[in-house]
């Protein structure tokens, strides 16, 4: 054949295929020219998977009828003038690539109107050319019906799977369009019933509730933090939010929505340890900086962004992240009341209206611990003979030393008997005498405070926040401390915290290069060749750990030295344990084998360990409220659920 020239619309359709790829693909080039419109409400519907049938409306700008034709020329775009800046994008497309690439592979109808117009404009195309224009009475705005995708591509077609798939392709992209753009009223149709309607109204807590629901926005870890230009903001999910792939992290860079291996990395960097091995955090999370630092033209469907300065965001990013779970703390109280607007819907049939401003509750103050405890800790009873339990508080004033207040140790001391009317304000008040296996000090350290001086040393230290007052109400099944606090009763896993705290206190002894204790006799444990081998592979990786092992004799190994934490757990069985685990693992990252090492260590630590005495539990609260260990166990099971008193007395029909 002799060399020719394509035709307009032959160039049109190779040239969709980058762009248009499956509805998925229309549908997000319609919603981003909807936002870049500036639209507050978008609604987008579709049909058998999008293909027959897929319609954006807006209402934003629209486009004036005189150039109406040309939004569907190759290469027209009002959003980059020419000598334009593409470094400096500030528009979701620019590329003036989607109407003409979505027009020449299927059939159009465009009508759209300015609000400052009296009449609008109708389009119709018919793979690319247009078939009739006319003048229409519209609302403002626009709105792009596509019908038949493919039509005139049937290879392209056959390479589209089912509806149902390709329904599920629309319905995720349009869900993080609807994750990064809370400030936009979304609803989303599919096959007559809408799946998706966000409030719209900015916050981010109540986007994630029409996407995921109650249960899991009220559980997200909000992040606002920024570093010289740089600002990460949105939420994040571990612990009970974790999923088993990624699927659920969405990132967005100056308000598109990427994919970007730097900020997955980052992100399950600062989660680890809060997500149970095999699972993946999920997040909704906003990353905004200059647009010269990022570039947005690396391909045609805009999905990867490259960052001018990897290395530097790489570090930001990470420093920023890990403020989400800066000082956090188990007994977080706000955490349990948070409460989300009233209407949920996830993947509801039902028409959502978005409430009345009033109707939403604020966010949670950014300062989550500083929020007073609102209710007064129930009073004892009148006799203290009786008493059976012990109510501790720790004003701010005095801090930690206030657990002493009453001149001997807050001690929990089995299950409460009875209680008289609130008192106005929440008090100390320990039982006059005291079995005297409980005379001992909780924690050593703590040995020295029993009795307060009139005036608090004069030490410059900062005060820790003041704890909030709680009760040990008891323990149920062996297993979980119930404990009773303002209004929530929680319930922690006394093995899951234990586990919790280790694991911290290992790896801030690992940080501090203090984590090793030498063995006072080395150990020789006995084991085969290929265990033996196993283990001396991963030497190094034991001894960043705190481990020190050595080849001993022909088949034995020698342990000179193992971390603090594992105080007297026993070693043969946890070396049993670490082999296995590290031989499942040997083709893991370092990282990865580390993190194995560590968790192996704690678990071991704590089944090791004798069952925790009431003083220890005591003292295990304490630790958790005064560190602020973070509420999931190493392997990411929860340390801690709440109960709130509204939702027991729901359940008694005390409140409708
Ligand atoms: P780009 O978005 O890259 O500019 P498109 O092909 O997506 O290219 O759109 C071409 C032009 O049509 C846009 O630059 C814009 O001026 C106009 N346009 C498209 N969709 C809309 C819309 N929903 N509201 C207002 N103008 C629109
Ligand atoms: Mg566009």
């Amino acid at each position: 054949m002799p060399i020719r020239v394509l035709d307009a619309q032959m160039v049109g359709r190779i040239a969709a295929g980058e762009v248009v790829e499956r509805p998925a693909s229309v549908a997000k080039e319609l919603i981003e020219n909807a936002l870049d419109a500036g639209a507050t409400s978008i609604t987008v519907e579709i049909k058998e998977g999008g293909v027959a049938y897929l319609r954006v409306t807006d209402n934003g700008s629209g486009i004036p009828a005189e150039e109406a034709r040309l939004a569907f020329e190759n290469h027209a775009t009002s959003k980059l003038q020419s000598g334009g800046d593409l470094s400096d994008i500030r528009t979701l497309g620019f590329r003036g690539e989607a109407l003409p690439s979505i027009a020449a592979v299927s059939m159009v109808e465009l009508t759209t109107r300015p609000p400052g117009q009296e009449s609008g404009v109708r389009l119709n195309l018919k793979g690319g050319r247009v078939e009739s224009v006319k003048e229409v009475g519209c609302p403002s705005g626009t709105s792009l019906v596509m019908r038949e995708l493919f039509f005139n591509t049937p290879a392209r077609r056959a390479f589209l799977k089912r509806p149902a798939a390709e329904a599920g392709a629309v319905s995720d992209m349009v869900m993080r369009m609807i994750l990064g753009n809370p400030g936009v009223s979304v609803r989303f149709i599919n096959n007559g019933k809408t799946v998706y309607h966000s409030y719209g109204d900015g916050n981010d807590r109540h986007t994630a509730l029409s996407v995921y629901g109650r249960s899991v926005a009220e559980q997200l870890v909000a992040l606002d933090a920024s570093e010289g230009g740089l600002r990460m903001n949105g939420l994040i999910g571990v612990g009970d939010c974790a999923r088993p792939n990624r699927s659920q992290q969405s990132f967005f860079v100056n308000g598109r929505v990427v994919r970007c291996a730097l900020l997955t990395q980052a992100l399950e960097q600062v989660c680890k340890g809060r997500v149970t091995i095999g699972q993946y955090p999920m997040c909704i999370l906003h990353v905004t900086l200059p647009p010269h630092s990022v570039d947005v033209n690396v391909h045609p469907n805009k999905l990867e962004v490259r960052f001018r300065d990897e290395a530097g965001i790489q570090l930001s990013v990470q420093a920023l992240l890990s403020r989400a779970f800066a000082g956090e703390r188990v007994l977080d109280l706000q955490a349990a009341s948070v409460t989300p607007p009233p209407v949920v819907l996830a993947n509801r049939t039902s028409v959502l209206v978005p409430p009345a401003p009033e109707e939403i509750p604020a966010d949670p103050p950014p300062e989550r611990r500083s929020v007073p405890v609102a209710a007064p800790v129930t009073p004892l009873a009148e006799q203290p003979e009786q008493l059976t339990y012990v109510t501790v508080r720790s004003p701010a004033a005095s801090g930690r030393m206030a657990l002493r207040e009453a001149g001997g140790p807050a001690i929990w001391t089995g299950m409460p008997r009875r209680q008289s009317e609130p008192a106005a304000a929440p008090e100390v008040r320990l039982p006059e005498t005291r079995p005297p296996e409980l005379e001992r000090p909780a924690v050593p350290s703590n040995s020295e405070q029993a009795v307060p001086a009139a005036d608090p040393p004069a030490v410059d230290v900062p005060q820790p926040e003041p704890l909030p007052p709680y009760r040990v109400v008891g323990v149920a099944f062996h297993t979980y401390i119930l404990i009773e606090t303002g209004d929530a009763l929680l319930m922690i896993d006394q093995h899951a915290a234990h586990e919790r705290l280790l694991y911290e206190r290992y790896v801030r002894q690992l940080s501090e290069g203090n984590a090793s204790q030498q063995l006072l006799m080395p150990l020789v444990v006995p084991m085969s060749a290929r265990e033996r081998a196993i283990l001396l592979e991963n030497q190094q990786l034991l001894m960043d750990a705190g481990y020190e092992v050595e080849a001993f004799g022909e088949r034995d190994v020698q342990v000179r030295a193992v971390p603090h934490v594992l105080g007297r757990a026993e070693l043969r069985p946890l070396f049993a344990e670490l082999i296995d685990r590290l031989d499942l693992l040997k083709s893991a990252t370092l990282e990865r084998r580390r993190a194995e090492v560590i968790q192996t260590s704690c678990k071991r630590a704590v089944k090791g360990g004798d069952p925790l005495s009431e003083l220890e539990i005591e003292a295990l609260i304490r630790e958790m409220l005064e560190t602020g260990a973070p509420p999931s166990c190493p392997h990411g099971r929860p340390v801690m659920k709440v109960m709130n008193r509204a939702e027991l007395e729901r359940q008694f029909k005390r409140l409708q």
